[in-house]
C-alpha cells in the first residue's frame, strides 16, 4: 500500500503492439496483473483476479452454449492410471511424451502403478462410459467438464498461449452412428462460432487438419485458426472425429434396437479457455493496453468521481448512487473512490481495457449529465443521467461489434494464392497465409507439406470447411495432380 501523496504504480501503458509483440504481450501481463512468471516453475503460472474474472465470464458462456445444446457437466479426477493411458496405442505415442507422472507417496513411498496428470482426458473418461453406456436409449451421451490439464511442453513457455497447465472444458461424446458424430462436429464448429467470434470478438478460419497433424488415435479433426498481431496462426477450439477407435479400445458398446451389442461411435472437443484468453487480449488489445469486450469484461464500467475539496461527499454520494443503479440494472459496475488522482485513474483503467467509463464531476451533477467514454475508440460524449442505463446497454453493443469489426479487418487481404514455394515464403514473411493446390492431406501428403515447413517455416493447416473450394492444376511442391487446397501459415 502506499501513502496519500504517491501513486502506488506507474499505469502508463505504451508499446507498439504490431511492431513489437512479444514485449507487449509479456507486459501487459505483468502491468495488467493478467499472470505472474514468478512462481517458479516453468510454465506454471498463478492467475490474479483480472485474468480469472474474465476466464470466469468466458467459461460461463461456453458451458450456457453446452448446456443449452444438452450437454451435461461432470468432474473426473486429474489422475489416470498408466494402464488406461496407454490402450489406445496412436493415442499414447501422440500424448506419453508430454506427460507428468506421479509415482512417488509420502517418504519413499511407491505406487502400485504410475498416474499420469491428466493431459487430456479420454483414457480416464471412456473406461467408465463403457460402464454407464449400456443401451441405445443412453444415446447420445453428451458430457463435458471444466478443469486445468497438464502437458510437459517441451517448446517456450508463454503465459496463456502455451503453459503446462492450461484451463479449459472438454466435451466428450457418444453416439449410435457415425452420422451422428458428423452432426456433433458441425454442431462444434457452430459453437466455437457462437462463442469465439460472436461473444468474444475473434474472427476465426475453420480447417480439417491433415492426416498427420490430427488428434491421436481420431479420424478427423476440425479446429478453427485465429491470426494473431505478429502473423502467426494459433488454433483455438479444436472437436475430434473419433469415429469407433476409441469405443474399441476402451470397450464402449451399446445394445442397439435389433438386440445387438455394436462399438458406439465418439466426438471429442476441447476449448482451452486459458489459451483463448490469450489470444482475446492479444487481438483487441492496443499499444494503450487491453481492451476487452463488454460481455466479458470483469467490470464493464467503472465510474470515476472528480471532486476537490467540499464537493467530495456530494461527489461520491451521487457516484454511489449511479453505482448501486447500475448493478441493480445487472452491469459489472466498480466505482474507484480511491486517492488518485483522476488522470491516473484513467489511465489506469484504460490500460485495464474496461470497456465504459462514467465520469462525474460537480457540473455534471448540477446539470443531471455524466460523461461517458469508450476504450474501444478512447471518445466522450456527455448524456444525460436518466438515460445512462439505456446509453451503457447500447453503447456495450456498440464496443463489442467494433472489436470484433476491427479483428475482423485484419482478415481482408489476409490470403494470398501461391504457386510455388518462394511465393509461399513471400507471403509468410508479409504476415499472410499462402493458399496453394496440394496433392494430399492423406499421408502421402506429408513429405511435400514437410518439405513447405522446412524451406518456408509454415505449417499446412488443412483443408477449409467453412467455405467450398475446387482445386485446379498440381500440387505447388510434388507437381502431382491437386486434390485439395490447403493453407499455409507460420503457428504458434
Ligand atoms: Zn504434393
Amino acid at each position: 500500500m502506499s501513502g496519500k501523496d504517491e501513486q502506488p504504480r506507474s499505469t502508463i501503458f505504451d508499446i507498439d503492439k504490431t511492431n513489437n509483440f512479444p514485449d507487449w504481450f509479456g507486459e501487459i501481463c505483468r502491468v495488467a496483473e493478467l499472470a505472474d512468471i514468478r512462481y517458479g516453475v516453468k510454465g506454471f503460472t498463478p492467475f490474479p483476479p483480472w485474468s480469472l474474472m474474465t476466464m470466469d465470464n468466458m467459461f460461463d458462456i461456453l458451458e450456457e452454449v453446452l448446456q443449452r445444446k444438452d450437454h451435461l457437466p461432470m468432474l473426473f479426477p486429474t489422475v489416470i492410471p498408466e494402464s488406461n493411458l496407454t490402450k489406445e496405442a496412436q493415442h499414447v505415442e501422440g500424448f506419453v511424451p508430454q506427460v507428468f507422472w506421479i509415482q512417488d507417496t509420502g517418504e519413499g513411498g511407491k505406487l502400485e502403478e504410475r498416474l499420469a496428470l491428466r493431459p487430456t482426458s479420454e483414457t480416464a473418461i471412456y473406461p467408465m462410459y463403457s460402464l454407464w453406456v449400456r443401451s441405445w436409449r443412453d444415446l447420445p451421451m453428451k458430457r463435458y467438464q471444466r478443469c486445468s490439464v497438464f502437458r510437459s511442453e517441451i517448446k517456450s513457455t508463454r503465459p496463456f498461449l502455451r503453459g503446462r497447465e492450461f484451463l479449459w472444458i472438454e466435451s466428450h461424446n457418444v453416439f449410435a452412428t457415425h452420422d451422428e458424430v458428423k452432426a456433433q462436429v458441425q454442431e462444434d464448429l457452430e459453437t466455437t462460432k457462437e462463442v469465439v467470434t460472436d461473444n468474444f470478438g475473434i474472427p476465426v478460419m475453420v480447417f480439417r487438419r491433415t492426416q498427420w497433424d490430427k488428434f491421436p488415435g481420431g479420424l478427423n479433426t476440425y479446429a478453427a485458426d485465429t491470426l494473431m498481431p505478429d502473423g502467426k496462426v494459433l488454433q483455438l477450439p479444436s472437436t475430434h472425429d473419433l469415429g469407433d477407435n476409441f469405443a474399441r479400445a476402451f470397450d464402449v458398446k451399446f445394445l442397439n434396437e435389433n438386440n445387438e451389442t455394436v462399438y458406439a461411435w465418439q466426438t471429442c472437443y476441447g476449448p482451452a479457455i486459458s489459451r483463448i484468453f490469450g489470444a482475446m487480449i492479444s487481438v483487441h488489445g492496443d499499444n494503450k493496453g487491453l481492451r476487452l469486450p463488454f460481455k466479458i469484461a470483469p467490470y464493464q464500467v467503472v465510474v470515476i468521481p472528480i471532486y476537490k475539496g467540499k464537493d467530495a461527499e456530494m461527489v461520491l454520494e451521487y457516484g454511489k448512487n449511479i453505482l448501486k443503479n447500475l448493478r441493480k440494472a445487472g452491469f459489472r459496475v466498480y466505482i474507484d473512490n480511491s486517492d488518485n488522482t483522476p488522470g491516473w485513474k484513467y489511465n489506469f483503467w484504460e490500460m485495464k481495457g474496461v470497456p465504459i467509463r462514467v465520469e462525474i464531476g460537480p457540473r455534471d451533477i448540477r446539470d443531471n449529465k455524466a460523461v461517458l467514454f469508450r476504450r474501444d475508440t478512447m471518445k466522450r460524449e456527455s448524456i444525460d443521467v436518466k438515460d445512462l442505463k439505456r446509453e451503457i446497454t447500447n453503447l456495450g453493443k456498440e464496443i463489442d461489434a467494433n472489436l470484433l469489426a476491427e479483428a475482423e479487418s485484419k482478415f481482408v487481404d489476409l490470403i494470398i494464392d501461391a504457386d510455388s514455394i518462394g511465393t509461399i515464403e513471400d507471403a509468410l514473411d508479409k504476415g499472410k497465409i499462402a493458399r496453394i493446390p496440394f496433392c494430399t492431406t492423406e499421408m502421402e501428403g506429408k513429405p511435400c507439406a514437410d518439405e513447405i515447413k522446412d524451406r518456408t517455416g509454415g505449417e499446412t493447416r488443412g483443408t477449409r470447411i467453412d467455405i467450398d473450394e475446387k482445386p485446379k492444376g498440381v500440387c505447388t511442391v510434388c507437381g502431382k495432380p491437386a486434390t485439395e487446397i490447403v493453407y499455409i501459415a507460420r503457428s504458434y
